[in-house]
């Protein structure tokens, strides 16, 4: 086996590959050369210089594992891999303490004026009573997002002696209990009750400006708030308004709307602290993602699985072809039910019949589901193979089971997700595409594909009116609509393709509807 090293990577790494494969280590490789060159290889390991574009992707014939020695993979043409077989992995873990640790850092230099009174002592002013700071003992650490890195600031604050409180309604509260947070329900209420947010959720369309003026009235005007995530997520023009008007005491930021950050207007002001996206910049962060991905790739040369696989490479030949599509179905119901049911699930019970419930992949099918699931709420680096780990450490139960074939479908899938607040079911069948054809019990059939919306509301006149014209006036356009009830004038069901995504603004005001009692966009 043949592995191509092209970009820097901790010695470590390099050595345990070396154990197995026939390693060439080329870091300063050009895209020209790698395009030549890359069909060669069994292996490559890279972290973000090393582009792999389609092209390059196209002439990689030998190639069985992309390694990224990091977590995001923005470099790695992720579908073309998928086509041609290629796994993609990388190590999410590897960054979680390096990245919760800065986050302490930022939050020490913003409370206690660190960086701001370094620059003055510098410069020879000693200026003893500009820097009055205050304790983190016994205040509010409120946690926008309690995954992997959230749940490891929780435990460095809980040595300062500060009570935490938690949003993250994708989390069961009996796990938030465990982590010793005080879930709560609102981001509204964590907003108002914390002295200290920190935010630790992936840049989702529901996360994108999540923190904006609104947001910014809520918080107490000492609140410090902290983004060690994304850019995006929160508005940086209402931060700069929040921060120059004194809405909040500060802020602190690893990460920008707009990167590389050269030129930003929040650099005029001194109550926010800012650093060039180098949360996750460790020699032990970068030591760990080397060793994770070597032993991936060591994994795969055994003819066994990775741990954190990206991608579903499709098995043709593999005598799995059939499973194929089901696989597609799998992954959109997964995910349609992820965003279509209100609250943390806490359980989901998949039911299979007919052809996909013989079938031997059955387990490919259930952990392809729980990705899909999992997908729109977790950062990067959720795969069929990790899927029941991830669930499991979530809280989440899983049940499977079969009946008999449905008179009129080859197969089905209905899927029941029960949250703190509700249940929810969807099934789903595979007509020459994925198709959902009930939800909540309602006869529907629709392709679960791009902008969707999902509405309850009152069966009376003018209710399905008023939803589109509201639609309507935010420009957004309907593709197909479905509609469903139980009895004239009783409950029903309204279900939308969308030809482009429905803002926030125009969610929150058909919500107000009288007669809507809820509604949601998905992306699928
Ligand atoms: P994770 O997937 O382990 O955790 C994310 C958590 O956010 C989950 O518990 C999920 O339920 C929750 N969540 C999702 N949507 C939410 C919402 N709307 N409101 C509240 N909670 C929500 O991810 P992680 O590994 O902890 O990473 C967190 C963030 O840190 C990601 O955005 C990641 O890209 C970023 N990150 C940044 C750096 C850096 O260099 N600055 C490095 C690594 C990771």
């Amino acid at each position: 086996m043949k592995a191509l090293i092209a970009d820097a990577i901790n010695e470590k790494g390099i050595e345990n590959l070396k154990e197995v494969a026939d390693v060439v280590v080329d870091t300063s490789i050009t895209p020209e050369e790698l395009y030549e060159t890359i069909g060669e290889y069994d292996a490559i390991i890279v972290r973000s210089r090393t582009k792999l574009p389609a092209e390059t992707i196209a002439k990689a014939d030998n190639l069985k594992i992309i390694a990224r020695a990091g977590v995001g993979v923005d470099n790695i043409d992720v579908n073309a891999a998928t086509e041609k077989g290629i796994m993609v992995v990388n190590a999410p873990e590897s960054t979680s303490i390096t990245v919760a640790e800065h986050t302490m850092g930022l939050i020490l230099s913003t409370i206690r004026k660190i960086a701001i009174a370094d620059a003055s002592t510098k410069e020879g002013k000693w200026e003893k009573k500009r820097f009055m700071g205050m304790e983190l003992k016994d205040k509010t650490l409120g946690v926008i997002g309690m995954g992997r890195i959230g749940s490891q600031v929780v435990n460095r604050c809980k040595a300062f002696q500060m009570d935490a409180i938690a949003y993250d309604p994708y989390l069961p509260a009996d796990v938030a209990k465990q982590m010793g947070v005080e879930l709560l329900e609102t981001q509204e209420e964590l907003l108002k009750r914390a002295d200290v947010i920190t935010i630790h959720v992936p840049l989702t369309p529901e996360t994108k400006h999540s923190i904006s003026t609104e947001q910014f009235e809520m918080m107490k005007d000492t609140a410090l708030i902290f983004n060690c995530a994304r850019g995006g997520i929160i508005d940086e023009d209402a931060l700069y308004e929040a921060l120059k008007e004194g809405k909040i005491g500060g802020a602190g930021l690893d990460v920008f709307e707009e990167e590389p950050a050269k030129d930003n207007k929040l650099f005029e002001l001194d109550n926010i602290v800012c650093t060039p996206h180098i949360a996750a910049s460790t020699k032990e962060a970068q030591r760990d993602a080397a060793i994770i991905v070597a032993d991936e790739v060591i994994e795969v040369f055994k003819g066994e699985m990775p741990r954190n696989i990206i991608n579903m490479p499709r098995m043709d030949n593999s005598g799995f072809e059939e499973a194929n599509d089901y696989l597609e179905l799998c992954d959109k119901i997964g995910s349609f039910i992820s965003q279509a049911s209100q609250g943390a699930i806490k359980e989901l019970e998949i039911v299979y019949s007919g052809e996909i419930a013989d079938l031997a992949t059955q387990e490919l099918f259930t952990r392809t589901i729980i990705k899909g699931l999992l997908t729109p709420i977790v950062n990067e680096g959720v795969s069929a193979v990790n899927a029941r780990n991830i669930a499991k450490s979530r809280g989440l139960n899983i049940t499977e089971a079969k009946t008999d074939k449905n008179e009129s479908y080859n197969s089905l899938v209905k899927l029941t997700a029960k949250t703190d607040k509700s249940e929810f079911s969807v099934v789903g069948t595979y007509l020459h595409e994925p198709r959902i054809i009930e939800i909540n019990g309602y006869r529907v059939d629709v392709k679960p594909e791009g902008d969707m919306f999902i509405a309850n509301y009152k069966d009376i006149p003018g209710s399905i009116g008023s939803i589109g014209t509201k639609l309507g006036e935010y420009n957004v356009n309907v593709g197909i609509m479905q509609v469903g009830r139980d009895i004239p004038g009783g409950k029903a069901i309204m279900i939308l393709t969308l030809d482009n995504e429905a803002p926030k603004e125009a969610i929150e005001e058909i919500k107000s509807l009288g007669n809507v009692d809820d509604a949601t966009t998905l992306k699928l």
